[in-house]
C-alpha cells in the first residue's frame, strides 16, 4: 500500500500518533497508581486485627465458663465445710470424729481459697483480654480511615488523568478529521493489533521506527515526499516527508 498523499496529512497523522502516545502515557499511569495496591495492604491489616478480636472473643468465652466451673465448685466446698460445722454446732459429731472433721472442713476451706485464687487470676487475664480488644479495635477504626482517605485520593487522582485524557482525545479527534479515511482505517487497525507507536518515517534509507535500512527496491517506492507504505521490518505505518521536511 503505497500511495502519495499531502505532506501536511502525513504530519497531522504524526500529530494523531503523538496525541494517542501521551493517552497511552496516562492509562499506564492510572494502571501504576500504589493506591490500590495500599488500600489492599491495611485491609489485610484490618483483617488480621479482626481475627485477633475473634480469637480473644472465644479465650474470654473459655476463662467465663471455667469461672462458673469455679464458682461452683467454691460454693459446693463452702457447703460441705458448713454442713459440718452444723453438725458440731449441733453436737452430732463425738469427739472421736472431730478430729477427722475439723481435717475435712479445713481441707473444704482451701478448696474455696483456691478456686477464689484461680478465678481472680482468669478475671484479671479476661480484664487483659477486654483491653487488647479495645486497642486493637481503636487500631482498626485508624486503619478504616486510612484506607477511606487513601481510595478517595485514588478516586481523585484517576478523575484527574481521566480529565486530562479526555482533553487530549479532543484534540485528537480534532486532528483527526485532517487525515484521510483510508489512511485513518489503516493506522486505527495497527494501533489495534500492535498498539504503542504505529506510525515511523522513512529518511531515505531508514525507517525510524525500527532503524533498519530499507531493501533497495522498496526505498524506491517512497520516491516522492508525501509517500505511505508499510515499513517491510517492523510493519509500521512508514511515511517519507522529503529530506528536509520543515
Ligand atoms: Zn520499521
Amino acid at each position: 500500500m503505497v500511495g502519495t498523499v499531502d505532506i501536511g496529512v502525513l504530519q497531522a497523522l504524526q500529530e494523531v500518533q503523538k496525541f494517542d502516545e501521551e493517552i497511552d502515557l496516562l492509562s499506564a499511569q492510572s494502571a501504576k497508581l500504589p493506591h490500590e495496591a495500599q488500600a489492599t495492604a491495611i485491609a489485610q491489616k484490618i483483617a488480621e486485627g479482626e481475627r485477633a478480636i475473634a480469637k480473644l472473643q472465644a479465650t474470654m468465652k473459655v476463662i467465663d465458663e471455667r469461672v462458673t466451673t469455679l464458682d461452683d465448685k467454691a460454693i459446693a466446698a463452702r457447703a460441705k465445710a458448713v454442713d459440718e460445722m452444723t453438725k458440731i454446732d449441733k453436737g452430732e459429731i463425738d469427739y472421736r470424729q472431730m478430729e477427722a472433721v475439723t481435717q475435712d472442713i479445713s481441707a473444704h476451706a482451701q478448696r474455696v481459697e483456691v478456686a477464689e485464687t484461680q478465678g481472680l487470676e482468669l478475671l484479671t487475664a479476661r480484664e487483659e483480654a477486654e483491653r487488647r480488644i479495645e486497642s486493637i479495635k481503636q487500631g482498626i477504626a485508624e486503619l478504616e480511615q486510612a484506607k477511606a482517605r487513601i481510595l478517595a485520593d485514588y478516586r481523585q487522582e484517576l478523575a484527574t488523568l481521566a480529565t486530562r485524557a479526555a482533553q487530549i482525545a479532543a484534540q485528537r479527534d480534532a486532528k483527526r478529521t485532517e487525515v484521510d479515511d483510508e489512511l485513518l482505517a489503516r493506522y486505527d487497525e495497527l494501533r489495534s493489533e500492535r498498539g504503542g507507536v504505529v506510525v515511523a518515517t522513512f529518511d531515505g534509507e531508514r525507517c525510524d521506527g525500527c532503524s533498519i535500512a530499507l531493501p533497495t527496491a522498496i526505498a524506491e517506492e517512497f520516491d516522492a515526499p508525501g509517500s505511505v507504505g508499510i515499513c517491510s521490518e517492523c510493519r509500521r505505518l512508514l511515511m517519507y516527508l522529503g529530506e528536509d521536511p520543515a
